[in-house]
């Protein structure tokens, strides 16, 4: 049995540097030595996964998490250093060791990326709900007609702003393209998406309106525990 040093010398003096070994037309693992592979460290190179950016530290969270102990391993050693302080200078090296191949490696970015792009999304929806919120809420605005003082002056006299009443500010009706989300949202109106609230009326016929209201309930499902349930179905870690 050689040793894995000659072994691989052996390997490279059959395929030669840069030479990738192809079967059945798929993109081989070989050689184990990534320098050699520029298809895969040109990839590695743009995905960055030992980067500075913000990008770069969640890829290194996405590899953490995924349930594709490869793929957790990889995320390890390319941060490892060795007695001497240094890490492993190739990245295509080190997904070859994890038995990661280019193909699988390329599917894994698409789908972390998909799933990081969701995750943005559904971070930054709270704060424009809430946005939402205060945009469809009617609020005070300064009367145009009196420019708020709650005067206007006719035939040289004061008078009561009629617009405003003297009140130096009217209502202003909040934007209804908001009003139709949060609405929607709320449930409130309409059943395509958000928390849908049913109203379940059980009135007697000898009770007081007091108690007939007690028996009011709502019934809220809301729209996040609907699509909870429905994801738990699908893959459990979509980012392998
Ligand atoms: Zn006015």
């Amino acid at each position: 049995m050689p040793k894995p040093v000659k072994m691989m010398q052996e390997m490279k003096r059959r395929s030669g540097p840069g030479c990738i070994m192809v079967r059945d037309d798929k993109r081989g693992m070989v050689p184990a030595d990534g320098k050699f592979d520029h298809a895969y460290n040109t990839f590695l190179r743009v995905l960055d996964p030992r980067g500075d950016s913000p990008e770069s530290a969640a890829i290194r969270h996405a590899l953490a998490c995924s349930t594709d102990l490869r793929f957790v391993e990889f995320g390890k050693r390319i941060m490892q250093r060795d007695s001497r302080g240094h890490r492993q200078p190739c990245l295509a090296t080190v997904a070859k060791q994890c038995a990661i191949s280019l193909s699988e490696f390329d599917a894994w970015a698409d789908k972390s990326s998909a799933q990081w792009a969701t995750s943005i999304a559904h971070r930054a929806s709270p704060r424009i709900m809430s946005d939402m919120v205060k945009a469809a809420q009617t609020r005070k605005e300064p009367c145009s007609r009196c420019d708020g003082t709650g005067e206007i002056e006719l035939n040289k006299k004061p008078r009561t702003c009629p617009l405003c009443k003297g009140a130096g500010e009217v209502d202003k009706i909040g934007d209804a393209h908001s009003q139709d989300k949060v609405l929607e949202t709320a449930g409130v109106v309409g059943k395509k998406s958000g928390a849908s609230v049913k109203l379940v009326q059980n009135f007697g016929t000898i009770e007081s309106a007091t108690d007939r209201l007690n028996k009011v309930t709502f019934e809220v499902a809301s729209s996040e525990t609907k699509v909870a349930s429905s994801e738990t179905k699908e893959e459990p870690d979509a980012a392998n």
